[in-house]
Order: structure tokens, then C-alpha cells, then sequence
């Protein structure tokens, strides 16, 4: 019996390399050693998203990133979280079990209440609780998570273990996979990339907007001049190039310390590496782009799949709550 693997990962419509090596890569290596369960998370995108007039369009388009960059709805289940309602109910049950003062603490939750102080809803609070429920309901032994994430897989871990301590053994306690690139800053050099600050270069963009969208990225401030020396492991272009040229990294360093190459040069060079290892994907993404049908099949597909597991799960935790 394989393991099963769980992530669940934030509507955001079209993916950004940040996305792409810090977790698909990860999903798409994961789907021969594990049974995946992959899923677009639009319920926990409606804690902070007022319009969904475009909600379903960035899950279609989320999806077919994934299945361009190699996920294979043979091997992996891919849907949408509200595909299946039950998640909503172990939410609610496991709410019973999770004091507040845990939820309070969480870092994220603060970071959230200061960037949209005008919507602190309910859900932002119940955020950890509506995760635990998504890896629990399919009874996840493994999550891939990057560093920033550990927190609130081990609030998972410690909501499964309450859970199991007061109704008997129902769920297994999640162990978190850490991610071989966990943090992939932005073209701001100091933030994670992210679409919400408009920092991130999307995978599916064209060769020149690529290069448009790399030409913008900060560089080491020292390098005002083109003859001024450089401080490469200061620059985030250069931690791209480790991502996308691991085979030149060091030439570009010694030469950007001895200012034999300029920042639009070096940035030339990682926008036409970023363009050679993602020719492939976009190659594909187009023509899966032609089947707007298929990417329909395969969420109503993954999510008929992914409630079969749901409702024997959820069968177990009524009887185990006495609730049936
Ligand atoms: S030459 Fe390259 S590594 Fe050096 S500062 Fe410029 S962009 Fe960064």
C-alpha cells in the first residue's frame, strides 16, 4: 500500500515559477511513490476574495498548469475543494475540538487581520481548521509543505491528535514532506514570489514577456555602474540562475564579482534558460488549452474519486462521535 499524499493549493489562476518549483515539480516527482490527492482550494480563496466572478476561471486555469507541468490525472486525484461538500462538515465537527486561543496565535491569521482590516471574517479565523479538515477527510499520511507552511501542518497534527484523544483513533497525524526549493522570492528580490504583489513571472507567459517580466527584477544595489562590482549572493537573479542555470552559476558569479558581465546581460541569459526548461510545458499547455472540455472531466473525474474516500471518512467520524 502506498502512502497518501495530500496538498492543497490556493486558487490563483494562472501558476508563476514560484509555484513551479516550489511545489508542482515536487507534486508531479511525488505521484510515483505515493497515492496523490491534489486539490484547488476555492473555499479558503473566499476568505480574503470578494468578486468570484473569475473564481471559476482561475481554478480551470490552475488545473491546467498542473496537468501541463506533468500531473496525471491517471496517477493523482485533482479537484476542486468545494467539489466535495463533506469537507465543510469535518470542518465544522473539528471546529468542537479546536480551542480559539489556538487559532489566535497563528501567525498567518495576524498578517491577514493587517492586510485587509475592513474583511476580518469568520473564516480567516477557521482557516487552520477548514486545512486539517482537507488532509484529514482523506486520511493524509504525508503533506508537502515549504518552511513557511510547518506551523500549520503541525496545528494540523496537534487539531488530528485532540481529535484522537477525546473520539478514539480516527485520523492518522499528518508528517510534514519539506520541499527541495522552499522559498522562491519575487522580481523585488525581498518578498515570496506571489501574484497578489505582482513579483512573480507566470509560467505560461510567452518568450518576450518572460524576458519583459525578468528585465524588471532588482538586482544587488551596488551595481549602480556597469563597471561596479557585484555581490551575486545578495541578488535574486542570481538564486534563479541556481534554479534555472545550475551549470553556469559559478562563471556568472565570478563575473558578476568582477563586473565581466551586466545585470542585463545576466538577465538575458535567465530569461532564455527559464524559456528553455519551460518550452515544454507551454508546449503542452496549449494544446490541453484547445480542450477546455477535458480540464471539466477531469475535476468532475478526481472529485467523484476524492468523495468516495470523503464519505467513508466522514461515516467513521459520526459513528466515532456517536453522532450516528
Ligand atoms: S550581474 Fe547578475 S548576479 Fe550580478 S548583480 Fe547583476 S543580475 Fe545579479
Amino acid at each position: 500500500m502506498k502512502k497518501r499524499v495530500f496538498s492543497g493549493a490556493r486558487c490563483t489562476g494562472r501558476q508563476h515559477i514560484g509555484n513551479y518549483l516550489g511545489a508542482i515539480q515536487n507534486y508531479v516527482n511525488l505521484q510515483d511513490k505515493y497515492d496523490c490527492i491534489y486539490c484547488a482550494v476555492d473555499i479558503h480563496a473566499l476568505t480574503s476574495l470578494e468578486d468570484t466572478s473569475t473564481l471559476q476561471e482561475t481554478i480551470h486555469e490552475m488545473i491546467l498548469d498542473w496537468l501541463a507541468a506533468g500531473l496525471d490525472p491517471q496517477k493523482s486525484i485533482l479537484f476542486a475543494q468545494s467539489r466535495v461538500p463533506e469537507v465543510m462538515e469535518l470542518h465544522t465537527l473539528l471546529s468542537m475540538v479546536t480551542p480559539l486561543s489556538w487559532l489566535l496565535r497563528v501567525p498567518t491569521y495576524k498578517e491577514k487581520v493587517k492586510l485587509q482590516p475592513e474583511n476580518v471574517n469568520y473564516g480567516l479565523v477557521g482557516y487552520p481548521v477548514l486545512m486539517t479538515a482537507d488532509i484529514v477527510l482523506y486520511k493524509a499520511e504525508v503533506v508537502p509543505v515549504g518552511e513557511d507552511q510547518l506551523p500549520h501542518l503541525e496545528l494540523a497534527r496537534e487539531i488530528a491528535r485532540r481529535f484522537n484523544n477525546r473520539f478514539g483513533h480516527t485520523f492518522p497525524e499528518p508528517q510534514a514532506k519539506l520541499t527541495d526549493f522552499p522559498l522562491i522570492l519575487g522580481l523585488d528580490g525581498k518578498e515570496k514570489m506571489s501574484k497578489q504583489i505582482d513579483n512573480d513571472i507566470e509560467m505560461a507567459l510567452s518568450d518576450e514577456e518572460t524576458e519583459e517580466r525578468v528585465m524588471t527584477a532588482v538586482t544587488d544595489p551596488a551595481r549602480r555602474y556597469r563597471t561596479d562590482s557585484g555581490h551575486p549572493e545578495i541578488c535574486n537573479v542570481y538564486s534563479l540562475h541556481g534554479y534555472f542555470s545550475p551549470s553556469h552559476v559559478d562563471d556568472i558569479a565570478t563575473q558578476c564579482r568582477s563586473a565581466k558581465i551586466g545585470c542585463v546581460d545576466c538577465k538575458k541569459l535567465l530569461a532564455e534558460h527559464i524559456n528553455s526548461d519551460l518550452r515544454p510545458f507551454r508546449e503542452r499547455r496549449a494544446q490541453l488549452a484547445a480542450k477546455p472540455q477535458y480540464i471539466t472531466d477531469v475535476l468532475a473525474d478526481g472529485a467523484q474519486r476524492a468523495q468516495v474516500i470523503a464519505a467513508e471518512t466522514i461515516r467513521e467520524v459520526k459513528q466515532n462521535m456517536r453522532l450516528i
